[in-house]
């Protein structure tokens, strides 16, 4: 039997069944009160066939029909043990009456009554089973009474008969209360078991959850850490390249360490990049731009590389191509430049050709390279976090084998497709379509990679104050300010609260303003400059390394005029100080 359940063919056919009982009776206990009264209705009627006693047929059909009646009743509202009651009362009636005209006491039929109670038991509750017991147990009394006084009408009577048969229905009643209730009890217990599993499991869900978010919370802190001082690197790096010009051997160091500071700062951007895509708060931000101009920037990007190889390295763009499409640029790009540094580090000769395609609407975008190509067993994995197609790759080639990973979930992310064809020591050919629908341009064209103008402000004595805890970094910043602006005067500020108090002091053309500082943060320090109405209209520039988006948002939300990631790039920042001074009404 367990085994039947167990295979799941009984569940099916009791479910098969029960979706097709009256509405009423498909909930609950509902189908087991149906099925239960059937089989007593289709019980009646057997013993309407075979019982010798004629008055009776018309007795089980009676029954029958108002057991039918009150199915038809329930189906239509009324409640349960309103008709489990009526059914039990009319049970009882029907054998009494079965009783006295077959012996009274005596009679095996007695037996029948101890069942009744059974119903009210398991469908209403156990003190309606309780109940109708006591009274099953009054009628035996009654009827024990009556037998002695000799009120029942005469019958022909086997005494043993009778006793055997009364003792069989009362086991058969016990056994059918105590089973149910051992199983009852089982079930209680295993629910109890399942209970503290699941309990069990939420705590573990809990626990992962907390892991999560300290690993987000570590990776975004490690981040913090690492970005603060590759900005000083970088910036100092970006300042001796510029005065540097006319001495070849130190340009040459210079670039030497730019391109490895580089790197390592892809490396941080990549697992920071990994991380989010993981947690999933990593957000698309879309503008229009320029599609040609962007594929054309990753290209040419990789030119100065290529200048000392021997490669036919091509660009091939579909005239059709739009010129403005609306998409999250900055996140093409870091594909586009994934695939395009895959292909040169991977080949040695022949060609890498980047090709463009217009498919109206939507832009399949491809890589192609006559490079080492992939091994078949290799390409399962490729795309997987730390895969790389083998440990010779790591150890030939470097990389972190989180390129790939990465590009595929932003491609993800952006709505498209990615994919790749390879075929080891011919080449491989990787591809991306994304759907992206041409646009309208731009009112205002972005200014990121753009040629900067010359400073218009360069010759005003302004009073700029930065706001950073990192020495460092306040020295970088204000090497770089005072490069483009010789006459202006930089105040520097430690933390939030010295920042106001410098404020207070007198007046201040512009605030760069870093996020995360000891005593008063960057948020709150921004939140109380545009809260007083003397300094509302200082421009604040936030200038941070924390990339997390909900934090920048809030620090966005403070009061911020604009905000810089770190590390930045000099000219960059120096083209925004002068938009906000020129905003602000300092025409040179
Ligand atoms: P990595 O930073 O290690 O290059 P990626 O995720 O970008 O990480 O690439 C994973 C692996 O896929 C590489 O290590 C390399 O084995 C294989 N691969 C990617 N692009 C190419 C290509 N154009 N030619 C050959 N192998 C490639």
């Amino acid at each position: 039997m367990s085994s039947i359940w167990q295979s799941g063919a009984l569940p099916r056919l009791l479910a098969h069944v029960i979706a097709r009982l009256p509405p009423r009776f498909q909930k609950g206990k509902m189908p087991y009160a149906f099925l239960f009264v059937m089989l007593v209705i289709g019980v009646l009627l057997f013993y309407t066939g075979i019982t010798p006693y004629l008055e009776s047929r018309v007795l089980y059909v009676a029954m029958a029909a108002f057991l039918a009646m009150l199915v038809v009743l329930v189906n239509r509202g009324l409640p349960l043990h309103w008709a489990v009651h009526m059914g039990t009362a009319a049970g009882t009636l029907m054998l009494t009456y079965a009783i006295w005209r077959t012996g009274g006491i005596f009679s095996p039929r007695c037996a029948w009554l101890l069942i009744l109670p059974l119903t009210p038991f398991y469908t209403v509750s156990r003190r309606a089973g309780l109940f109708w017991l006591l009274a099953i147990l009054s009628t035996y009394a009654i009827l024990g009474l009556a037998s002695a006084l000799q009120w029942v009408p005469a019958f022909e009577l086997d005494h043993i008969h009778a006793f055997s048969s009364y003792v069989t229905f009362s086991m058969v009643t016990a056994v059918l209360i105590i089973v149910p209730m051992i199983y009852d009890r089982m079930h209680v217990a295993a629910l109890r078991k399942s209970r503290a599993y699941q309990e069990e499991l939420e705590r573990k869900r809990q626990e992962l959850e907390h892991t999560l978010q300290m690993r987000e919370h570590f990776i975004a802190t490690v981040s913090h850490e690492l970005r603060t001082p590759m900005n000083a690197i970088l910036g100092f790096n970006a300042l001796l390249l510029s005065r540097a010009q006319d001495k070849p051997e130190a340009l040459k160091v210079l670039n030497h360490t730019r391109q490895s500071a580089d790197h390592l700062m892809t490396v941080i951007n990549d697992i920071l990049d990994y991380s989010q895509l993981q947690t999933g708060s990593l957000v698309v931000q879309s503008e229009a731009f320029d599609l040609r101009e962007l594929v054309t920037h990753a290209f040419d990007l990789f030119l100065p590389k290529v200048r000392s190889m021997s490669l036919d390295y091509r660009i091939d763009l579909d005239p059709a191509l739009p010129q403005w499409v609306h998409s999250d640029r900055h996140r093409i790009m870091q594909v586009l430049v994934n695939l395009l540094g895959n292909a040169l580090k991977f080949t040695h000769q022949g060609s890498v050709v980047l090709r463009v395609q217009w498919q109206n609407p939507g832009v399949l975008v491809s890589v192609q390279d006559t490079g080492i190509g992939i091994p078949a067993e290799q390409q399962a994995h490729i795309f997987r976090r730390f895969a790389q197609a083998d440990s010779e790759i790591q150890a030939r080639y470097g990389g972190n084998g989180l390129g790939l990973a990465i590009s595929q979930r932003l491609v993800e992310l952006l709505g498209g497709e990615i994919g790749f064809e390879s075929a080891a020591g011919q080449g491989s050919r990787f591809w991306f379509q994304l759907p992206l629908q041409a646009d309208k341009a731009p009112a205002r064209r972005t200014d990121a990679g753009a040629e900067q103008p010359p400073l218009q402000t360069r010759t005003r004595p302004w009073r700029l104050l930065v706001a950073d805890d990192h020495p460092v970094n306040r020295l970088l910043v204000k090497h770089v300010l005072q490069n483009s602006w010789p006459h202006a005067q930089i105040l520097e500020a430690t933390d939030g609260q010295q920042c106001l108090d410098m404020l207070a002091l007198g007046p201040v053309d512009l605030v760069l303003m870093d996020m995360v500082m000891p005593v008063l943060d960057g948020i709150q320090a921004t939140r109380r400059i545009r809260a007083e109405a003397a300094w509302q209209h200082i421009p604040v520039l936030g200038l941070t390394a924390n990339v997390n988006p909900v934090d920048l948002q809030e620090f966005r939300k403070a009061g911020l005029n604009e905000v810089l990631l770190k590390p930045f790039d000099p000219a960059h920042l120096c083209h925004r100080v002068e938009h906000l001074l020129l905003a602000k009404g300092g025409e040179a």
